[in-house]
């Protein structure tokens, strides 16, 4: 069993890296892939923790996109393989997006503050540092009492359909897709069902054009994906010559109920599936 999606306290995870090399272990996972959001801090810091337990440690990342610029929606787009030379360029287009998302935060801090909630940008940025995100807002206002809990933070406030939502600019698709190929990795499309695409027709249509723009895979294993999910996405990964990807997206405690390697539970992603990625 493999897992090619997880996260470490370097984004929104809860794990350390020593942690999740460890909980890896624990598990008996073959090998796992580190795709902390916008970052490669988690993997450099799992890397020799990883080598010394003898686990077969995949340098990953997880980018937030949009379809098209100026599109409300974030999308996320899995890349694998990205160690080596060419991820110069890499970080510091990665460089640049943080720049965004700093001013993001100070956005949501002074809407936050407009609505009569003391939540500074300073607060956020000492429990987040350089990835500080709507995870680290949630937080606080749970701590300062302003929302009962995590889910209740992000439903009134900070979901994309919120009250206090302000948007961050992010690169599209096709941009992030091309980035990932120059610095001689591969692209896998995150979690599908999340795109939400109640329309088939929709859907399928987005996966064509992404294949057309360099799309190397698509998640089709997630812990969020039920069976006919996954059945649908292998159908297009074939139809559209896709690869394809799979894992729990692990965030430790963030979210509780799914585990490392088995999701939820229903997850058994062979090493097939990585073997046929590197092929
Ligand atoms: P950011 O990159 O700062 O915009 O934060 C994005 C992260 O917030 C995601 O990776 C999720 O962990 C979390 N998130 C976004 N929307 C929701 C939601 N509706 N409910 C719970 N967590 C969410
Ligand atoms: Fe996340
Ligand atoms: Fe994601
Ligand atoms: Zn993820």
């Amino acid at each position: 069993m493999i897992d090619l999606h997880s996260h470490t306290t370097e984004s929104d995870g809860t794990y350390s890296p020593r942690e999740l090399v460890e909980a890896a272990v624990a598990e008996g996972l073959e090998a796992l892939a580190v795709t902390d959001h916008d970052s490669f801090n988690g993997y450099e810091l799992a890397r020799p923790i990883a080598a010394e337990a003898g686990l077969n440690l995949i340098c990953g990342i997880e980018l937030s996109t949009k379809v098209r610029r100026g599109h409300r929606k974030t999308v996320h787009l899995l890349g694998y393989f990205l160690e080596g030379e060419p991820c110069g360029d890499l970080v510091d287009w990665l460089r640049e997006l943080q720049s965004t998302r700093r001013d993001r935060n100070r956005r949501l801090a002074d809407k936050l503050q407009s609505m009569g909630m003391a939540v500074t940008l300073e607060e956020v940025e000492a429990l987040g540092r350089s990835m500080a995100g709507r995870p680290h807002f949630a937080r606080i206002l749970v701590s300062k009492g302003y929302v009962a809990n995590y889910r209740e933070a992000f439903d009134r406030y900070l979901d994309e359909s919120a009250s206090a939502y302000v948007d961050r600019e992010e690169p599209t698709l096709e941009e992030a897709i091309g980035r990932l190929r120059a610095s001689g990795g591969i692209s896998s499309l995150a979690h599908p069902v999340r795109l939400n695409l109640s329309d088939r027709e929709e859907e399928e249509r987005l996966v064509a054009t992404l294949a057309g723009q360099g799309l190397t895979a698509i998640e089709a294993h997630h812990s969020d994906h039920g069976p006919e999910d996954t059945a649908r996405y292998l159908d297009l990964a074939g139809k559209y010559g896709l690869k394809v990807t799979g894992g729990s997206d692990f965030h430790g405690e963030n979210k509780p109920g799914v585990r490392l390697g088995v999701g939820p539970g229903h997850l058994d992603i062979p090493m097939r599936v990585l073997e046929d990625l590197r092929g």
